[in-house]
């Protein structure tokens, strides 16, 4: 057996390389960028009104009150997207609607709500006159040309993964397509000649096959694009002319079942006979037994454990960092939170394996995470896992009591 820290970078170590790519903006949510963007323009462009209101300079409107207004001449008004189009002189202002471009010669914007024109006549003609009644310093109410981001500034660094807020600034700042790591197109191949599709009659011996509408979904979760293989009986010709059709496709295959001791295993003899087997005892339960292999393409393979629970957690420890390390996330651990146990755990046996427990997690009225596991833990037990939003770490031989503090990985 080896350790799970050891697994992972042994996996880390064999995921092939993908070539950064130009996407679109549109299309980039929760990719890596592949390299620093610079902005070619400020934000704002311009300096522009914060408020609706009127563009004065503050030495015409100094000690301006509601007792003792200031009247100025309106020479218009100045609707965002266009442009004034003589400057404020002394004894005049602009009408400006937030967003427009300050006129040139003022310093300041009075808001509408400090005007005559909020109490009475809404129109702003030139020729109109209005009363203000506030004295704002110079630069109030208004937004500097680059107040936001400086022409030629950095604007978002190599290996951000871009959150909607990141597209908006790329947006903001005229970028179009933007360099990222493409997400990794991972097929998800069951494999098991007991396995039948909802939909069909079981026959004697045979189950519904659970797993890929699971994993596709955990593989989309970590912003992957799933592609659907089907299932593959437990014939190793038949599985490696699959394969050899999935590698012209896929980045990433992962694979259920099929990887353990079993006479019919399937997946483990195909990587064996193609010589590219890495077949490992992780010291974890469930989900000891995991295999990967560099496929020509080159195509990263990796093989789960078939039982359902395995099969999740699997990917959530060794399967889903390598798909995050591939799609250029710089720290593609999840990192784990302590929680307090709200139940006594069940002894984990002293057998160098580190349990992974399911768990509820979530934070309690004294705003700190509590955790308690679901009722059954079989790896072939799904549906009690499903409730599951978190895999506690029990150390081998421990008796964690209600109370203590457990380290928890949240899922996916
Ligand atoms: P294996 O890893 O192939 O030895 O399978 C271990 C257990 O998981 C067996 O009981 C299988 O029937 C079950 N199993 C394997 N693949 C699936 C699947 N896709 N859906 C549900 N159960 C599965
Ligand atoms: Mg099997």
């Amino acid at each position: 057996m080896i350790e799970l820290a050891e697994a992972r970078r042994r996996l880390l170590a064999a995921c092939p390389v993908l070539e950064p790519a130009r996407l679109h903006v549109d299309d980039a949510a929760g990719c890596v960028l592949a390299a620093d963007v610079t902005a070619a323009t400020a934000v704002p462009p311009f300096d522009n009104s914060s408020v609706d209101g009127f563009a004065v300079r503050a030495a015409d409107v100094r000690g301006a009150t509601p007792d003792r207004p200031v009247e100025l001449a309106v020479l218009g008004s100045v609707l965002a997207g266009s442009v004034a189009d003589a400057p404020v002189t002394p004894g005049t202002t602009w009408k400006v609607m937030t967003g427009a471009p300050l006129p040139a010669g003022a310093d300041a914007v009075v808001m509408v709500e400090d005007s005559s024109a909020e109490q009475g006549d809404p129109r702003s003609l030139p020729g109109d006159r209005v009363r203000l009644f506030a004295a704002p310093r110079p630069g109030t109410g208004v937004r500097l040309a680059g107040s936001d981001v400086t022409d030629g500034a950095l604007v978002l660094a190599a290996g951000t993964v871009l959150r909607p807020a990141h597209l908006g600034v790329l947006a903001s700042v005229g970028v179009r397509q933007v360099p990222v790591y493409p997400r990794p197109r991972v097929g998800v191949l069951v494999t098991g000649d007991e396995l039948a599709s909802a939909g069909q009659p079981l026959e004697p011996g045979q189950i519904y096959e659970s797993n890929r509408a699971m994993l596709m979904a955990l593989v989309r979760r970590v912003g992957c694009e799933p592609v659907d293989l089907g299932i593959a009986r437990d014939d190793r010709v038949a599985l490696r002319s699959r394969l050899a059709g999935a590698v012209a496709e896929c980045d990433v295959v992962l694979t259920c079942g099929g990887v353990s001791m079993g006479d019919a295993d399937p997946v483990k003899a195909v990587l064996a006979d193609l010589g590219r087997l890495n077949w490992l005892q992780v010291a974890i339960r469930p989900a000891k037994p995991f295999a990967f292999g560099v496929l020509d393409g080159p195509t990263l393979l990796m093989g789960l454990p078939g039982n359902p629970v395995s099969s999740l957690v699997s990917f959530e420890l060794l399967a889903a960092p390598a798909l995050r390390h591939l799609a250029g996330q710089r720290e593609p651990f999840a990192r784990p939170i302590k929680a307090i146990l709200d139940a006594d755990l069940p002894p984990a046996r002293d057998d160098g394996r580190t349990g992974y427990l399911r768990v509820m997690a979530e934070f309690g009225p004294d705003g700190r995470l509590h955790a308690r596991p679901v009722d059954r833990q079989d790896s072939h037990q799904l549906s009690a896992s499903a409730a599951a939003n978190g895999l506690a770490e029990v150390p081998p031989g421990a008796s964690p009591r209600s109370g203590e503090e457990l380290p928890v990985l949240l899922l996916s």
